[in-house]
């Protein structure tokens, strides 16, 4: 566990011999300045642990992996010398009470886990999470006797130092506590977010940033009771902690309710004690399952979030409301108090603690029993790669008849299971996540929440989805036989599918060895095959220039672990034959993408991570000040990301770049630069949406309900696809969309409408508030305008939002290589 030679290392750089056991010093001596005086480099914070895994037997730290800048992550764990000597037993011990491991557990300790910074900029809590591992050392070792306390300093050090770095080189000496001063504006992106732009804290269930992924498999072999996940807030606002505010999801238990307030009223007293404001219960949810605080509940812990003021604004000290500066120390001061508070509560409740964690693991009374998944195999392939993450079982079952609830039909009945089918036990010992997760509607107790409201995975996964009540035997683990490919001198074409993204990061390899690819532009059967339109043909007669042509395929092929059919003629029993004209070429792309500040940070970084990590093919990230400068012809696509506000030059440069040929991909609030304006066919339908003709006359009190009327924070609505064009080959004519807005636009008279939502559409999945549903039905979802020799992609609802709605990356990737 202790991972010696990264520790020797550490400690050879900090200067510290591994030998010279001596009394532990603060982080303050330590670093040699006063903790609060100056914001602490992620690499200094990782030396201090370091000096105290070295010198105290209370401590042992583990690296768990790397960020994309590769700053190392490490947890740390804080006991009773006895504790840390036996930590692989309790750690076992714990797992046999969930199901996980079998046999008996010998040891009761209590595992309580601190998160600390997951935002990059809401700086304090890595400061607080060293001053409490010093206290913890050395003032409350009659805690760590039957407590364990895991320690993450920093979940995200990509974030904090670019927070922490900036601010270094832009404050004033001595700082200013004036608002309007530099190091208290923060320059875009700011240090919330991680490498590629991703919120860290939506992103525990998707499980998409690799910070995310190394974390899940320590988290998945502690389980903690306890999981507390600390933050930063507007400036003025109270310290916040749990009880957390509706709406709570159905799963969590009374106890969880329950032991959250006790957690709460501990807080309370030292909060009270010292005159701190603070408050609970008014905000921070417990509904989406991708937060800190929320994922671990869902996994039996007491999740919890803390909210200090500051964040990025603070700096080392400001002015606030009521003339007082709010300090560096206070923040490092309130977030160090909860965290020992916690402790402390653990630690007094340690045994009805863990035996009510336990409880939670029985799932036997749940009423859906299995969810069945059917579909496209490389769908359920990469489903089963998240449901991995997670460590949730499924398997496959006997073929039989089954009596189940249809997701898409919205009616029970009698289906026919097969060999293919996923199933999905919520007997199991995630089987509340797995509800969580897979249920077709989440109940919610109360609307009143910004965040989305619907995830069901089987229409993320564009799969079809069934519950059903009855126990269904496992006949063993998914996998599929696939038959072997063949490569041969003599092949007349190789053949390809194209239903998932997969198949894109196929094309995209291809492409970069220069490889000429073609699409189907119909359906069509050759050797016995049926193949849809969208797949692709890879003809030997145009790729004479490639001397090892099929062994290149061939390679592809096994690295990507994409399988792929051999042809032996062009003539085709159905369709046109494969020499046709009805096979477009596809041309390598020079992809453009913008950036820049009035660009929302996220959906920049969603695009960016897209293209890096899962086409794995190259983009250029141009910045808007420079469009204008740059001859914009070079590139075959343009991406506007959400947010992106073009001003009068740039709108005209960027529609000669569309008549010059150039196609133009926007997204979200990207098409609000060309909706309602005399060149562009884009429409808002605005007949029920905040219409501001009408009196307000809703009473003060209830207009932050009523606002929620009019929005649409993230549902899920069934949509109908024109897939006879390329933006949608691959796709059913029926697609689900998280639908992230209450903003709908008319349909087209002129342009193409390949994906909207008809007459009768409602959401199926989720909150919508009444007023802005009533504009969805006849209104775009994707939309071709042409201009010139160009074309203008928009996309309503963006398919690459928090990178976790696997069906909706094929259109993205259509958009850039089909057309
Ligand atoms: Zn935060």
């Amino acid at each position: 566990m202790k991972q010696q030679l990264f520790l020797k290392i550490l400690l050879l750089l900090a200067g510290i011999s591994l030998t010279n056991a001596q009394q532990i010093v603060s982080p303050s001596t330590f670093l040699g300045y006063e903790l609060g005086t100056q914001f602490t480099n992620h690499h200094r914070v990782v030396d201090y642990f370091s000096y105290i895994s070295a010198n105290s037997k209370n401590m042992v730290i583990e690296k768990y992996g790397s960020t994309n800048e590769n700053r190392p992550l490490f947890t740390s764990y804080i006991s009773s010398e006895e504790n840390i000597k036996n930590l692989e037993q309790i750690r076992q011990d714990n797992l046999i009470r969930t199901g996980i491991l079998k046999g008996n557990s010998a040891t009761k300790i209590g595992i309580v886990w601190l998160s600390y910074n997951v935002h990059g900029n809401e700086a304090s809590s890595t400061e607080a999470a060293m001053v409490t591992l010093y206290k913890l050392i050395t003032e409350k070792n009659d805690w760590l006797q039957n407590t364990v306390v895991i320690i993450d300093p920093c979940l995200n050090p990509d974030g904090r130092d670019r927070y922490v770095n900036w601010f270094n080189q832009v404050k004033n000496t001595p700082y200013t506590t004036n608002p309007d001063a530099l190091e208290h504006n923060e320059p875009w992106p700011g240090g919330r977010p991680n490498h590629y732009l991703f919120d860290l804290n939506r992103d525990w269930a998707w499980a998409t940033q690799i910070e995310t992924q190394q974390r899940l498999i320590i988290y998945n072999k502690w389980m903690p009771h306890i999981h507390v996940d600390f933050h930063e807030q507007f400036i003025n606002n109270p310290y916040y902690f749990a009880p957390a505010a509706e709406p709570f999801h159905e799963i969590i238990t009374d106890w969880q309710r329950e032991f959250q307030t006790e957690i709460g009223k501990n807080h309370a007293r030292y909060f009270d004690k010292n005159g701190w404001r603070y408050f609970t219960k008014e905000s921070f949810d417990l509904l989406y399952p991708s937060y800190g605080d929320s994922y671990p509940t869902f996994m039996g812990a007491i999740g919890m979030t803390y909210e200090q003021a500051g964040h990025g604004r603070a700096g080392l000290g400001i002015n606030t409301e009521n003339n007082t500066v709010l300090t560096l120390k206070d923040r490092i001061e309130h977030h160090t108090t909860t965290g020992l508070s916690t402790i402390e509560v653990a630690s007094k409740n340690t045994a009805k603690m863990i035996d009510e964690f336990q409880k939670f693991f029985d799932n036997s009374n749940l009423e859906v029993k299995n969810y069945i998944l059917k579909g496209d195999i490389s769908k359920i392939t990469s489903l089963t790669k998240l449901l991995d993450k997670h460590e949730i079982t499924y398997y496959t079952t006997k073929e039989s008849a089954a009596k189940v609830y249809d997701y898409n039909s919205k009616i029970n009945k009698t289906i026919q299971l097969t060999k293919t089918d996923l199933i999905i036990p919520t007997n199991q010992p995630k089987g509340k996540m797995v509800k969580v997760l897979f249920e077709p509607e989440t109940k919610i107790t109360d609307s009143l929440t910004y965040d989305i409201t619907a995830w069901s995975l089987p229409y993320a996964y564009g799969l079809h989805g069934f519950s059903t009540k009855n126990n269904l035997p496992n006949n063993g683990k998914y996998s599929i036989n696939e038959k072997e490919n063949v490569f041969t001198k003599n092949a007349y074409a190789y053949i390809h599918k194209w239903n998932a993204i997969s198949d894109a990061a196929f094309l995209g390899e291809l492409l970069k060895n220069k490889i000429n690819v073609r699409y189907s532009n119909a359906d069509f059967s050759v050797e016995g095959n049926n193949y849809a339109k969208g797949s692709l043909v890879i003809l030997k007669n145009d790729n004479e220039h490639i001397s090892n042509f099929s062994e290149l395929i061939k390679n592809i092929s096994i690295s990507l672990n994409e399988s792929i059919n051999t042809v032996s003629t062009g003539f085709v029993n159905t369709g046109f034959d494969l020499g046709s004209s009805n096979y477009s070429l596809i041309k390598a792309k020079n992809v453009a993408l913008l950036t820049g500040e009035s660009i929302s940070p996220y959906s920049f970084g969603e695009i960016w991570h897209f293209f890096e990590t899962q086409l794995k093919y190259p983009v250029t990230v141009l910045n808007t000040s420079t469009i204008e400068r740059i001859n914009l012809d070079k590139y075959n696509t343009l991406i506007l990301p959400e947010g992106y506000t073009a001003n009068t030059k740039e709108l005209e440069t960027i529609t000669e770049y569309t008549k010059n040929g150039g196609t133009i991909i926007a997204i979200g609030k990207a098409l609000t630069n060309f909706s309602d304006k005399k060149d562009f066919l884009l429409k808002t339908k605005k007949d029920t949406l905040l219409d501001k003709k009408i009196p307000n006359l809703v009473p003060f009190k209830n207009q932050e309900r009523n606002y929620l009327n009019n929005i649409i924070t993230g549902s899920i609505f069934k949509s109908n696809i024109d897939n006879t064009h390329p933006l949608a080959f691959g796709y059913d004519s029926i697609y689900y969309s998280l639908k992230l807005s209450g903003t709908s636009y008319k349909l087209f008279n002129e342009g193409l409408n390949i994906g909207y939502f008809s007459e009768n559409t409602t959401n199926i999945s989720g909150f919508a508030g009444s007023q802005a549903l009533k504009n969805v039905p006849n209104s775009l979802l994707f939309g071709i305008e042409n201009k010139g020799k160009g074309q203008l992609i928009y996309m309503v609802d963006n398919p690459l939002f928090r990178s976790f709605w696997e069906n909706g990356k094929l259109f993205f990737a259509n958009a850039v290589f089909l057309n």
